[in-house]
């Protein structure tokens, strides 16, 4: 993959890296870029500055040339560019999304992938048999106008109650927008029902559910959670009542007496939290979403390849992986429905392609709305580029199921292998619907930054350069930039982040964003009308 280039003297090597032996463009991996006038040692001279992350003509390009990166066209020239030149967004035409008929269904080869045994980690057992990686107590609520109490009850069991629960981890309020003023009998409003629903029932609470609700709202309690939705103390339980305050009852005289109560019913659930402690668990419990954000040209170079290279560890320990991010997968969807298991799941990817298709429809965009500012800046000219370096996170295992937004991975079924977990490429949303899927881990990749963090899961943040490791040098917790710099190759660190991951879910290990407790909002998806 990486062209390594010396120039001799003092002055910094070159380095530019071609992803295909196909490519007529390569990228400068080079700090601060490469100055116009560079001297590459296969006389390649750069005709103009170009920025790091960004590309360079490898070959005299014809006004509406194809230009190929990951051997795939990433658009089209819009003039005639002379070897060694920038090649920028403004320059390139991008080609159309790809359509969604004729598409190989099931096709791939199964790769070679021994099974990986002998790695366990150190988790929480629940009676429905999830493993959960944090112990914690999550308070659920049906609406958001509860937030500002349930926030002060939270701040009270954290400071009176919890420093008598030392095996407990922590107290989560599941805050959102949604539960009133939405058409809760729109068809789509069952997506953002299901995933609270589904996030309740995550493994990290260990099966205990207690619920705020204000009284008023359409949400109601049982219609959020109706008997037997979520495994209650287990299934042999599953139809166990609901333990719900509620602000509007008539027992509460004043805020104070709303407070106390959701404290004094915390009290029995952290009680029982308590008791639990960490066992060994084999690593297939392991239920890992990967996203990524902030994106630039080296994350389908350095970040997302290692952590495709772990996903296949993953599935070979027989694991859960799930990808995500609808509009960053859509124009591989010919790559996708090849790697499809059976010619249901690569149906089942078109079908779920077609639905975002008409949800962006609706609002007159598609997929090329998912750049960002950042992402050009950061090298990526456009969405055809940014999706080969996303798809790479999916590794090479064949794709075993496909969930649809806010299920989970009970709800299909599923408990091991790579899983294509449908959401919106947005951070909080798709980081929100994989904690619905039962997400237990979460990896992220950044390569302009962020210091996104959730509350319910550990999230582990992979840089994608080794500028960005050294600046945030105590929010990043791999530096997968040592792959440009020729420092470890995409296997080391696949297995340093495998590692790592064991580490973390045991509890070994806090994550920069749990150090500092970074947590961003859980962000519903709700595709449905709000009126
Ligand atoms: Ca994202």
């Amino acid at each position: 993959m990486t062209d390594t280039a010396t120039t001799p003297g003092t002055a910094p090597r070159p380095i530019l890296i071609r992803m295909d032996p196909r490519d007529n463009v390569a990228i400068v991996a080079n700090d601060g870029g490469l100055p116009a006038g560079t001297v590459l040692p296969d006389g390649l001279v750069l005709v103009d500055r170009v920025p790091q992350g960004h590309k360079v003509a490898l070959a005299d390009l014809a006004a509406g040339e194809a230009v190929r990166r990951y051997d795939v066209v990433i658009g089209r020239t819009t003039q005639a560019l002379p070897r060694g030149s920038w090649v920028h967004e403004r320059l390139l035409q991008m080609p159309a999304a790809a359509s969604l008929e004729g598409l190989p269904m099931a096709t791939a080869a199964r790769p070679a992938l021994p099974p990986l045994e002998g790695h366990t980690f150190e988790g929480y057992r629940n009676a429905d048999g999830s493993v959960g990686t944090r112990n914690l107590l999550a308070i659920t609520t049906t609406v958001q106008c509860v937030a500002g109490v349930v926030e002060h009850a939270v701040e009270r069991i954290r400071r009176e109650l919890l420093p008598r629960y030392p095996n407990v981890d922590g107290v989560v309020g599941l805050e959102h927008g949604y539960g009133c003023g939405v058409a809760i009998d729109a068809p789509d409003a069952v997506v953002p029902i299901r995933t609270l629903r589904n996030i309740s029932a995550n493994p990290n609470f260990g099966n205990e559910v207690m619920v705020v609700s204000l009284g008023c709202e359409k949400l109601q309690p049982e219609r959020l959670l109706p008997p037997g939705s979520i495994p209650i103390g287990g299934p042999s339980d599953a139809g166990a009542p609901l333990d719900v305050v509620c602000l509007q009852d008539a027992a509460h005289v004043g805020f104070q007496s709303m407070v106390d109560h959701i404290v004094a019913r915390a009290d029995s659930h952290l009680q029982r939290l308590d008791a639990r402690r960490r066992e060994t668990v084999p690593a297939s419990a392991l239920v890992v979403g990967v996203q990524c954000g902030g994106s630039d040209a080296f994350s389908g170079v350095t970040a997302n390849p290692a952590v495709g290279f772990c996903t296949d560890l993953l599935v070979r320990a027989g694991a859960t992986v799930m990808f995500s991010e609808t509009t960053e997968v859509r124009d591989g969807i010919a790559q996708l429905t090849a790697r499809a298991a059976t010619p249901a799941i690569a149906q089942a990817l078109i079908d779920e392609m077609a639905w975002y298709d008409a949800y962006l429809g609706k609002g007159q965009v598609d997929r090329s709305a998912n750049t960002t500012p950042g992402n050009k800046a950061g090298g990526l000219s456009n969405i055809v580029e940014k999706a080969m370096g996303s798809i790479v996170k999916s590794g090479s295992a064949l794709i075993g199921g496909v969930l649809s937004p806010g299920q989970s991975l009970r709800d299909r079924g599923i408990s091991n292998g790579l899983v294509y977990a449908a959401t919106p490429a947005s951070d909080f949303i798709c980081g929100t619907l994989q904690l619905a899927a039962g997400m237990n881990l979460h990896v992220f990749t950044t390569g302009r930054g962020t210091p996104y963090g959730l509350a319910e899961v550990p999230v582990i943040k992979v840089a994608t350069r080794t500028d960005l490791a050294r600046r945030w040098h105590d929010l990043m917790d791999v530096n997968a930039g040592r792959i440009a710099d020729g420092q470890a190759s995409i296997e080391e660190v696949g297995w340093e982040l495998f590692h790592l991951m064991l580490d973390v879910a045991s509890g070994r290990r806090k994550t920069w964003a749990e150090y500092w407790k970074l947590h961003n909002a859980l962000v519903l998806f709700n595709p449905a009308p709000v009126t």
